[in-house]
């Protein structure tokens, strides 16, 4: 054959890493195509393998490194990388539920989760039941026969209830419903989720967590993300083929990214642990406040069950004001924050305020407060530069 015309030549090249190339960070490939040496490659293809290459949707080496890593990070043997947290509820949810079946959600869920529940699984036949994380006899009045997943969470992301991990697992598996745990707040730092002692000795730990990477493991605030993360091979090939059905999947950039944040994970999670908790103990001794709610904080509901399980918590906490308080002075106190910016989300390395109206959250037997709560999420900044703005601030609202 004559050579290839420029235009021939420009497009034709490989994608593949040179040998004899290292570095720190795996390189970001970015695939739709994926190239096959011959049709006999494409006939061996094995779909349900954790590792092949076919298209760029299932699996890059991006891709596959950062499920490797979170997969480690978790406690579990596999992860489906997902474009957002919320994603991977969803997946999970779409996954493993068909009409006439039952789902278990604590009532402290996160309320997106809880909003799909309500909307769309309800519309398609799913019934939802709802039962009082901290009164573990109402998960199992909520069990039945055609339950298929239970859901757990720990702790509430806004009221921050630590529920007995332990005895809700062992309640679960008295059904042959698959249990999935919403880790972001422990991140895989905190307790070992696929660990958890079932009480009384049944099979411990819970088969699938998702994480909202999002959050802590991108640590920046720039990146959405979120990982479904299983033990269970035959659980994997299930989570995995409706995985590749409903078209999820993440770009290599976006992976890239949360790979360069990953290393510096655990270091970020302890420091914005020991800051949130120096803060949330300033905040206890401070009158404005009717409640802390923070599960390493003694007194806070469930901290009980967090001193049993954890070895660190994440670095977001909610104070509760006095009822006496309106909702304008609350504002008034979150519009005084300098160092806090305001808006949702937590993990990131800049400080966050939002205030919420805890009615629709409150639980049975957790937070019975009516007070307006703030929910704070600690970031790297100094924990006295924090503290000044948060004293600052109380100084600024406005007293009935
Ligand atoms: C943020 C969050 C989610 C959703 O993550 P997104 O990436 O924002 O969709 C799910 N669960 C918990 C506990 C969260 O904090």
């Amino acid at each position: 054959m004559k050579p290839p015309s420029i235009a021939t030549a420009l497009i034709h090249q490989s994608g593949r890493a040179p040998d004899g190339f290292e570095a720190a960070m795996p390189g970001t490939f970015r695939a739709s195509t994926v190239y096959f040496p011959d049709m006999a490659s494409v006939r061996a293809l094995d779909r349900d393998r954790f590792d092949s290459y076919w298209y760029g949707l299932f699996g890059t080496p991006t891709t596959y490194a950062l499920q490797a890593k979170v997969a480690r990070l978790e406690g579990g043997r596999h992860t489906l990388l997902v474009p957002s947290g919320m994603a991977a509820i969803s997946l999970v949810d779409m996954a493993l539920l068909k009409s006439g079946d039952e789902v278990l959600l604590p009532e402290n869920a996160y309320v997106t989760g809880r909003e799909l529940a309500a909307h769309e699984l309800a519309a398609w036949g799913i019934r939802v039941h709802l039962y009082d994380p901290l009164q573990p006899e109402s998960l199992s009045r909520q069990l039945g026969g055609q339950t298929r997943l239970v859901w757990l969470e720990a702790p509430g992301s806004l009221t921050m209830e630590f529920p007995d991990l332990c005895d809700l697992i062992a309640r679960a598996r008295r059904s042959d419903a698959v249990i999935a745990l919403d880790n972001t707040w422990g991140c895989g730092l905190a307790f070992d989720a696929f660990a958890v002692p079932a009480e009384g000795g049944g099979k411990a730990g819970v088969d699938i967590t998702v994480n909202a990477l999002t959050k802590y493991a991108s640590g920046s605030g720039d990146v959405l993300m979120g990982a479904v993360t299983t033990r269970d091979d035959a659980l994997h090939v299930r989570l995995r083929r409706a995985y590749m059905r409903q078209g999820w999947g993440v770009g290599a950039d976006d992976a890239a990214l949360v790979l360069r944040s990953l290393p510096s994970l655990p270091v970020r999670y302890a420091a914005q642990d020991a800051s949130a908790r120096r803060l949330a103990a300033w905040c206890s001794g401070r009158p404005e406040f009717a409640a802390v709610l923070h599960p390493a904080l003694q007194g806070s509901p469930g901290y009980r069950h967090w001193a049993s399980l954890c070895r660190a918590a994440a670095g977001v906490f909610t104070v509760v004001f006095h009822e006496t308080l309106r909702t304008e002075d609350v504002d008034c106190f979150v519009d005084s924050l300098a160092c806090f910016r305001i808006g949702y989300s937590w993990g990131g390395s800049t400080s966050l305020a939002m205030a919420y109206d805890p009615r629709p959250w409150r639980s049975e037997s957790g937070v019975r407060r009516a007070g307006p709560l703030v929910r704070l999420s600690i970031g790297l900044e100094s924990a006295d530069d924090l503290q000044a703005d948060l004293e600052q601030a109380l100084g600024a609202l406005r007293r009935p």
